[in-house]
């Protein structure tokens, strides 16, 4: 392995021509409204706001900002849509479900590239993740539709009503796609907020929600950024707010939830740990590693940003994993060939840089990938930090972007001790080859997800969500209906 001539320098690794998506498919218009009660508004009714292509820094198109009367307006739309989407037939409500997955699927490749221009992540994560991923949560909880009565929450469980859902950048289309299956499956109506930097794909999942003819109003979709969001947790129409951002919005959300007496669910931030033993399968291990950390240029509230390395094996493992990371073609998010795409934001790209920079003055050691950056938008090279204490700020703190922090431990209860010393709990991995030790350390780790020698798996019939600081509530799997019915 060692003398495969692709591992034996970066220079030697294989050269690929250029191969860019094309950009045609995106329809992209110059402005958008706001989707309410079935149609858009005029652009020209609302103050606008551009929205950046990252890999680029310039503007895509301009959006609307909704407003307190806009937000008021699409619960208005909700609330009347509600009577008769709830007390139709299950199996009618999933005929539309089904509709927008197959028309999702369709229109795969729009929005794919609509997603990559918007976000910044590869084009091959948005084409063969994130959007099969949003189809698949469409079709697994409309087969829930009829079937609400089995899903062990009663003879009979109810709809909580209107739910306000508010969303973050990471996974634009794929966390619109959690929110809105579930709740439209248990028969709730919505208003849904997308982040400010990337509203793009849900005003063409608006379009395709108009294509398949869904009820007006049983889905609104409001842009804007923090004061919109704010708006809707305000709004006294509103019986459920669901949340999936950082911890301090969420934090401050709870507590206005919680004095209006709203229903809440909280997916929030993380610091996963990816915990390898010294027996774990070396090269499966490694591409766990990469794929934890580096998967959305480690915009991923599970990410495994946190190495926790038998200190046996530390040394091989770090060099290992420093060669691979050295193959990470990093570069235009539409080049089909790309691992890592942009940064999503400026102030994204601030925050990864103060971070990363802390790491070093605290006595890290920081090992930066060798590949060149684009001269324009927004970028950060692919980063390992050694040497790193679990006081340091790059271990307790989420970056959100493509940095590693490795520490190193002795024994399977150390590694659960470490792994567990953070105010987080959403995901950990375990890498090793003996079953019983990863049950052994599985059982005893604070986090909603565990992953055995894999990273980042996810499947719509499977439940996601943390505890402690990372929030509370599931989504996914038929524990996700829960958090949409009155129970
Ligand atoms: P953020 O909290 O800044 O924003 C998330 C959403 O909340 C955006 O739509 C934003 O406009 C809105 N918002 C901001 N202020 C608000 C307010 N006062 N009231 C209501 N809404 C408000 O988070 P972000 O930076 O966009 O996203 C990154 C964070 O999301 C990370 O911490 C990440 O871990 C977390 N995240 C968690 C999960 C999960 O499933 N646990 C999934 C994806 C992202």
């Amino acid at each position: 392995m060692d003398d495969h001539p692709a591992l034996a320098s970066p220079l030697n690794a294989l050269d690929y021509d250029p191969a860019p998506e094309s950009t045609a498919v995106a329809h992209l218009r110059e402005s958008y409204g706001l989707f309410v009660d079935g149609a858009f508004t005029a652009p020209e009714a609302s103050e606008q706001f551009a929205t950046l292509n990252p890999a680029t820094g310039r503007s895509l198109a301009t959006v609307a900002h909704g407003t307190v009367d806009d937000v008021d307006r699409a619960v208005a739309a909700a609330r009347r849509a509600f009577p008769a989407w709830s007390t139709r037939p299950g199996s009618e409500r999933a005929k539309y479900l089904f509709r927008i997955a197959r028309l999702i699927q369709e229109r795969s490749r729009e929005l794919a590239v609509v997603e990559t221009l918007d976000n910044g992540k590869p084009i091959r994560e948005t084409r063969d993740i994130d959007i099969p991923l949003a189809a698949a949560h469409f079709f697994y909880y409309a087969g829930w539709a009829d079937k609400l009565e089995h899903a062990g929450f009663g003879p009979a469980p109810r709809p909580i009503g209107v739910a306000g859902q508010i969303i973050p950048w990471n996974f634009p289309l794929l966390m619109a796609a959690w929110k809105l299956a579930p709740a439209l499956a248990a028969g709730n109506t919505c208003v849904l907020k997308p982040a400010e930097t990337t509203p793009l794909s849900a005003l063409v999942l608006a379009d395709i929600i108009q294509q398949a003819e869904l009820p007006p109003g049983v889905v609104n979709i409001v842009t804007g950024d923090g004061r919109t969001g704010s708006a809707l947790v305000e709004h006294p129409d509103v019986d459920k707010i669901a949340f999936t951002g950082s911890t301090e919005v969420g934090r401050m959300i709870q507590r206005r939830a919680a004095a209006a007496g709203k229903h809440l669910t909280l997916e929030l931030g993380g610091k996963g740990a990816n915990i390898v033993f010294e027996d774990a399968p070396v090269d499966e291990m490694v591409e766990g590693i990469i794929d934890g950390i580096f998967f959305n240029q480690g915009h991923v509230c599970c990410a495994g940003s946190r190495l926790l390395v038998q200190e046996s094996v530390a040394d091989e493992v770090v060099r290992r994993l420093m060669r691979r990371v050295d193959q990470l073609r990093v570069g235009d998010p539409l080049d089909k060939n790309t691992d890592v795409g942009a940064i999503n934001s400026a102030a994204q790209l601030a925050r990864i840089r103060e971070l990363a920079d802390a790491g070093e003055a605290e006595g890290a050691e920081r090992l930066t990938s060798a590949c060149a950056l684009p001269s324009e938008g927004f970028w950060f090279p692919p980063t390992v930090f050694t040497n790193v204490a679990q006081s340091h700020r790059i271990a307790r703190e989420e970056i959100f972007g493509p940095v590693l922090s490795v520490l190193t431990f002795r024994t399977p209860a150390e590694a659960v001790a470490k792994a567990n010393d953070t105010t987080y709990g959403l995901a950990c991995g375990v890498w090793s080859e003996k079953g019983s030790r990863t049950l052994w350390v599985a059982e005893r780790l604070r986090a909603g997800v565990v992953w055995a020698n894999t990273y980042n798996k996810f499947d719509p019939t499977s439940p996601f969500g943390g505890v402690r600081e990372s929030g509370f509530g599931r989504e996914g799997g038929r524990h996700g209906l829960e958090a949409y019915l009155d129970v």
